[in-house]
Order: C-alpha cells, then sequence, then structure tokens
C-alpha cells in the first residue's frame, strides 16, 4: 500500500511556558480532554498535562503546520484510547 502524502513530523513535547500576559485560548479538547488544540496571538498549538505538573506543548505554528500535528495525535489517540468515563463512550469496531 503506497501512500504519496509525507507523514508530518513526529510531535516533539515541549514543557509550556505560561508567558506573563497569557492570551491563550483553548479551541478543542480531544477526548477526555487529552490534548488541547489552542489559539495565541495568531499561532496555533497542542497542549497536554505534562506528568509531573504544568503543561507540554507541540506543534506550535501556523493553522496548517498544527493542524496536521493535531490530527496525527488525534488519530494516534483514537487507536488505544480507553475513556475514563464510562459514559463517554467510544466506538468499539471488535
Ligand atoms: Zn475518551
Amino acid at each position: 500500500m503506497a501512500v504519496s502524502a509525507p507523514e508530518p513530523p513526529v510531535p516533539r513535547w515541549e514543557p509550556y511556558l505560561r508567558p506573563r500576559r497569557d492570551h491563550l485560548r483553548i479551541i478543542e479538547t480531544s477526548c477526555c480532554g487529552v490534548y488541547e488544540w489552542a489559539g495565541q496571538g495568531g499561532q496555533f498549538l497542542i497542549l497536554r498535562a505534562a506528568e509531573s505538573e504544568g503543561h507540554e506543548e507541540t506543534g506550535r505554528g501556523r493553522y496548517k503546520h498544527a493542524r496536521r500535528v493535531w490530527m496525527r495525535l488525534i488519530v494516534e489517540l483514537e487507536k488505544g484510547h480507553k475513556c475514563k468515563d464510562p459514559d463517554d463512550t467510544d466506538i468499539d469496531t471488535g
């Protein structure tokens, strides 16, 4: 199966350092709030909770760039995701 479209880069997570004047807007949240799609000053980025505390960001940049990273993360998430909330049911293909 040959796919011609190049894969977007593997996301690299970096600590999210909250600026003093934080104009971050959370626009969209993935299932169970694993990832957050955010806009900040004309840029877009993806946030997730860091293992210890705070947040990590990835994919920062223009909409098109950031959105590709977001879509990739969502696809990966849905492959192995188990919802914490039993009411928030996933579609089970099995
Ligand atoms: Zn979920």
